[in-house]
């Protein structure tokens, strides 16, 4: 009787996991070790782990260092200096030889068990891009949950985009994505803005995220407002719109106050000595809202300045393997 072979299920496609870092040597060891335990058992010889260490100032590189000397499939990018996480996502993406690549944090908050069913649902779905959504965030202040939602709500009320309140920028993208991704010129990227516009299939997959295994948060507040900032500057226009039409509600408020104000001194003339309160009022809300009208526009002419300097999203300063 012929042997029956047993088929094993082996993904094909190379996957790559693009790990941005910044003063992360108290967790980097770690988080290399959970990741390739779950890559080493799902994707044996068909991985690699892209590193991007972003301008650290403590020994994170000698650690990944380390780890490259002892593992061919580690793969480091260091940058001159700290562009922040999303250049770093970015040079992953650019750099990356997998025909999938898993984008995720260096703080095992995204976990790496949650890789192969992202495969899996890749293959099973023919999704192009497979978001993480969390559904507990442990670990978060309150404050950091309230803003972020709300900043979601406008960005999302402001864009014309469904970006979904909880997700990161943890994610498994396939070639098209990549390709397409690679494709796009502008130097400031909001990454899960822009694959949420690359379009394609895109679908979520629900997980509880976990507080930092270790460290401190690498985000600052005004890192997280400039953040914040380059997304709604960069998904729509539309508060300029706003501005217009504030501008029209005041004039209009404006005429309205006029109009009743002559008519008020043409029947009462002995009640108008005083009146310098109001003037003062009026001045300064007027200015406020001129001035807030200038600064968005402001905010989108420098944004003009900075992409049409031309200037490189970030410099690397070595490749190792
Ligand atoms: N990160 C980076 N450059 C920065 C800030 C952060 O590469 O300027 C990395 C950081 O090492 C981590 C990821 O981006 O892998 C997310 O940062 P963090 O965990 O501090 O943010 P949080 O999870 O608190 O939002
Ligand atoms: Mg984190």
């Amino acid at each position: 009787m012929p042997r029956i072979q047993k088929t094993i299920y082996m993904p094909v496609k190379k996957l790559s996991v693009i790990v941005p870092c910044y003063n992360e040597a108290d967790v980097i060891t770690d988080s290399y070790s959970s990741i390739k335990k779950v890559l080493e058992t799902n994707f044996p010889d068909l991985h690699e782990m892209i590193f991007i260490d972003d301008g650290s100032t403590d020994n994170t590189l000698s650690l990944l260092r380390e780890l490259a000397a002892k593992d061919s499939t580690v793969k480091i990018i260091t940058f001159s200096r700290n562009f922040g996480q999303q250049p770093a996502i970015s040079a992953g993406i650019h750099c990356c030889q997998g025909e999938l690549a898993v984008i995720m944090d260096a703080d095992l908050q995204d976990p790496p068990a949650l890789i192969p069913e992202m495969v899996r649902m890749h293959e099973k779905e023919k999704a192009n891009v497979i978001y993480a959504v969390r559904r507990q965030r442990l670990g978060e202040g309150a404050f950091k949950k309230i803003t972020s939602s709300l900043y979601y709500r406008i960005l999302n009320y402001l864009s014309n985009m469904e970006l979904h309140e909880d997700t990161g920028d943890f994610r498994l993208i396939d070639k098209n994505v990549i390709d397409a991704f690679r494709a796009l010129k502008e130097k400031n990227k909001y990454i899960r803005g822009l694959i949420s516009w690359l379009g394609f299939k895109q679908i979520p997959v629900y997980y509880d995220r976990s507080p930092r295994f270790k460290g401190k948060t690498k985000y600052s507040l005004s890192k997280m407002l400039s953040f914040a900032g380059t997304g709604l500057l960069y998904f729509s226009t539309k508060p300029l719109l706003l501005t217009v039409i504030l501008g029209f509600l005041c004039t209009l408020v404006g005429l309205f106050l006029g109009v009743f104000f002559v008519i008020k001194k043409a029947l009462y003339p002995q009640e108008f000595v005083h009146g310098w309160t109001s003037t003062i009022i009026i001045i300064i809300f007027f200015g406020g809202i001129q001035l807030i009208s200038i600064g968005v526009l402001g905010r989108y002419i420098g944004s003009i300045f900075e992409e049409i300097k031309g200037r490189p999203e970030y410099i690397i300063k070595e490749q190792i393997n």
